[in-house]
């Protein structure tokens, strides 16, 4: 792992420690274990697959635990919960403005960092609403999906 995101998993968990002090919350093992997890990866994971990743390591722990504790990080401010076209929901432990790539074929999301659209000269979006944050979703095929997609041929026939 690099330094980079090391640095940033322990200042992720002193950020959570001292959230929970400030709102007397416990600081359990389980919610230490699931925030390192988040935090030390990239790929925007489900509560499952977080689960998946921690359940051997953390005895008694269940999925709706895992589930249950993200929502709170989410409120706390120490993750975010990213739109995407799936119904499940996936969480990121940055919670910098930034966007997503989605590959709708092996459902991977990459972050996109961009000036230009971290930066944008948003609307106003009318309804009495006031806008706190906002992301831009792209979704089509990652590099690997694309190199394994099969090629278009046309012949007399047609598209095949
Ligand atoms: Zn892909
Ligand atoms: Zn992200």
């Amino acid at each position: 792992m690099c330094e980079q995101r090391e640095k940033f998993i322990s200042e992720k968990l002193r950020l959570m420690e001292e959230l929970c002090k400030k709102h007397k919350l416990s600081l359990t093992v389980q919610r230490r274990a699931i925030l390192e997890n988040l935090a030390s990866r990239t790929d925007h994971p489900t509560a499952d697959q977080i689960y998946a990743s921690i359940q051997h390591r953390i005895s008694g722990i269940s999925r709706t635990t895992v589930y249950r504790v993200l929502e709170t990080f989410v409120h706390l401010g120490l993750a975010q919960k990213i739109s995407n076209p799936e119904a499940k929901a996936r969480f990121d432990a940055d919670t910098r403005r930034h966007h997503h790539a989605f590959c709708t074929t092996c459902e991977e999301v990459m972050d996109v960092f961009s000036d230009t659209l971290s930066t944008l000269d948003v609307p106003d979006v009318g309804h009495d609403f006031v806008m706190r944050d906002y992301s831009v979703n792209f979704t089509g095929l990652c590099g690997k999906c694309l190199s394994e997609a099969a090629p278009v041929r046309i012949t007399e026939k047609g598209v095949t």
